[in-house]
């Protein structure tokens, strides 16, 4: 069995998993390259900073004290079974598994049915303009087929949007939150796009990261549309 390759922990969380206290780990690697990401030390699958072994050790000094730990990345499932081992690892501890992914492995995302909790699940476009953020061509229907599939299984699902108005508009953000209604999903977040390295061409200002969470009539709109949206507006 290979080793997780592990790059980032945050030891003690709050808003990563609905309702737990939780952890999160960030795992190495990812396959798209999103013109957004903040974390592209994470992107390239290589050694992690952090011994597997250890981490384990950690999460099993933490029973009683966290209730979910969550994978996130990069790409989780990049690491395939190397990933879903170590949930299963750790769900043996007691713990809740959370997962934050771009669902571009919906195969793999089948195989952690049983292990996973909660999915907070990437839509970062609309279906055109997809490839252009992320880079990768098949990015879009891949998500769906993960999308579809987690619905499917009614387990814990929130569906975000990183609301990068370079990629997105108000318009885009309501055919997505449409699609993802339709398809049956209840629990969407609108989260605001911070730049971290933006072209001279293609800066964007405070107003234009502002107009998704300030516009009344867009919030009745979505609010209309599922049980819960939780507008993350920093
Ligand atoms: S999916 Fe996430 S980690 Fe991967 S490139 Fe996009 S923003 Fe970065």
């Amino acid at each position: 069995m290979k080793q997780i390759q592990i790059g980032g922990l945050v030891s003690f969380t709050t808003i990563d998993y609905p309702g737990k206290l939780a952890a999160v780990l960030f795992l190495k690697g990812c396959p798209l390259q999103c013109e957004y990401c903040s974390n592209s030390h994470l992107i390239a699958v290589e050694e992690g900073e952090y011994d597997p072994d250890k981490v384990f050790d950690w999460l099993r000094n933490r029973i009683g004290k966290l209730e979910a730990v969550v994978f996130s990345g990069g790409e989780a499932l990049m690491q395939a079974d190397t990933t879903i081992e170590y949930m299963k690892q750790v769900k043996d501890l007691g713990f809740k598994i959370g997962l934050h992914t771009n669902g571009f492995y919906p195969d793999l995302l089948k195989k952690t049915t049983d292990i996973v909790d909660w999915v907070g699940l990437d839509f970062k476009a609309t279906k055109q303009r997809y490839k252009d953020l992320t880079k990768i061509d098949i990015a879009y229907d891949r998500m769906i087929e993960s999308l579809k599939y987690w619905v499917s299984c009614g387990r814990g699902l929130e569906v975000r949007t990183t609301c990068d108005p370079r990629f997105v508009s108000k318009n885009d953000l309501l055919e997505i939150a449409k699609i993802a209604s339709d398809m049956g999903v209840k629990n969407f977040a609108v989260q605001k796009y911070t730049p971290y390295h933006e072209d001279e061409d293609k800066k964007t200002t405070p107003s234009q990261r502002e107009q998704f969470f300030n516009d009344e009539e867009l919030r009745k709109k979505l609010e209309s549309m599922f049980e819960s949206v939780v507008w993350r507006n920093s």
